[in-house]
């Protein structure tokens, strides 16, 4: 079974950039105000995520490192009206099956915390006390798969990827202080002060100028909010354009593709808008089973919802011209 572990892991696990995403969500779904992340060597070396979130229970400690153990699905309906990001119960058995993992934790309600190390499938448990929160290291990831850790990235682009993805979890959520620090280096840090408009300054400083134009579009059942680059202000790539769907960053041509097309009079050829926007969609219009990594969506009744986006971008484009 510690093959099949090992298998299982690589579905949700396939590089650093998956840790830092299971980890980081699992300090969201901690209700954490404060998520620092630190990387060394593209995260192959280590990678950690600390957090202010509510800990982990001393009697849940061990739980949380048995496959499908915590899974918060007990009915089909609950895959709709869940809240929170995780619901597998599967990605920390998945990182421990394929790294050196530790975990410091400690929870408001209890006076000891927990410090843990998993290696070749043993947890081990020390009682201790921290200040509140939890901190997770995970170290030589891929070690016991030669393959996969083969066929990495080279570090260099891998700490690339990370900080995209850095930039991705912080303007997803600007009620959370964030930090990025990647070989020692600080890169990313965001006030978590609730203001999106803060948190782009924060992440890109002065790069869009006055070129931003804020969204607050409502239309049942969808809403849209964040900031879109003017119609005359482009850029010769995709790279500014940041969607999330229910606060989770999604990379889907189709949805970017609705959004430029609402753009459409005034995009040169080879001319891309800029925009950072949040989609809300009822839960119940998506199927967000698709995958474990998830930056994939399905759209239930894709056709509204696609004229409504373009409605909106329209009318927010149209208000703000002059
Ligand atoms: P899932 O998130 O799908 O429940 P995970 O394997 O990601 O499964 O995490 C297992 C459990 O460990 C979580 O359900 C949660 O109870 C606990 N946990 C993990 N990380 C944290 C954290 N940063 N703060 C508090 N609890 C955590
Ligand atoms: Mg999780």
């Amino acid at each position: 079974h510690e093959t099949a572990a090992k298998i299982a892991a690589g579905e949700v696990i396939t590089d650093p950039g998956a840790v830092i995403k299971e980890l980081v969500e699992n300090s969201i779904d901690a209700g954490s105000t404060r998520i620092d992340i630190s990387i060394v060597d593209g995260g192959k070396k280590e990678i950690t995520v600390m957090d202010n979130g509510s800990g982990i229970m001393s009697e849940e400690v061990s739980l949380a490192f048995e496959r499908h153990a915590t899974s918060k699905i007990h009915r089909l309906e609950d895959l709709y009206e869940l809240n929170s990001l995780g619901f597998r119960g599967e990605a920390l058995p998945s990182i421990a099956a394929i790294s050196k993992v530790s975990v410091k934790t400690q929870s408001r309600k209890e006076d000891l915390g927990s410090y843990v190390r998993v290696d070749a499938n043993k947890t081990h448990i020390i009682r201790r006390s921290f200040s509140p929160g939890t901190s997770i290291s995970v170290e030589d990831i891929f070690y016991n798969t030669p393959a996969r850790l083969k066929h990495m990235k080279k570090s260099n682009e891998l700490s690339k990827d990370i900080i995209q993805l850095g930039e991705n979890l912080a303007l997803s959520h600007p009620d959370i202080s964030f930090s990025l620090t990647v070989d020692g280096k600080t890169v990313l840090k965001t006030p978590g002060d609730d203001n999106l408009h803060n948190c782009i300054y924060s992440i890109f400083g002065s790069e869009f100028g006055d070129s931003l134009i804020s969204i607050d579009y409502e239309n049942k059942p969808l809403m849209i909010s964040g900031f879109l680059g003017k119609s005359n202000y482009t850029k010769s790539s995709r790279k500014y354009q940041y969607t999330y769907i229910n606060n989770r960053y999604v990379k889907d041509t189709k949805i970017s593709r609705a959004i430029e097309e609402a753009y459409e009079n005034s995009i040169m050829i080879n001319q891309h808008p800029v925009f950072i926007v949040n989609i809300n969609i009822p839960p119940h219009m998506l199927d967000v089973n698709v995958h474990p990594s998830k930056t994939k969506i399905k759209i239930l009744n894709e056709s509204l919802i696609f004229l409504l986006i373009k409605d909106g971008i329209r009318k927010t484009l149209r208000d703000n011209t002059t």
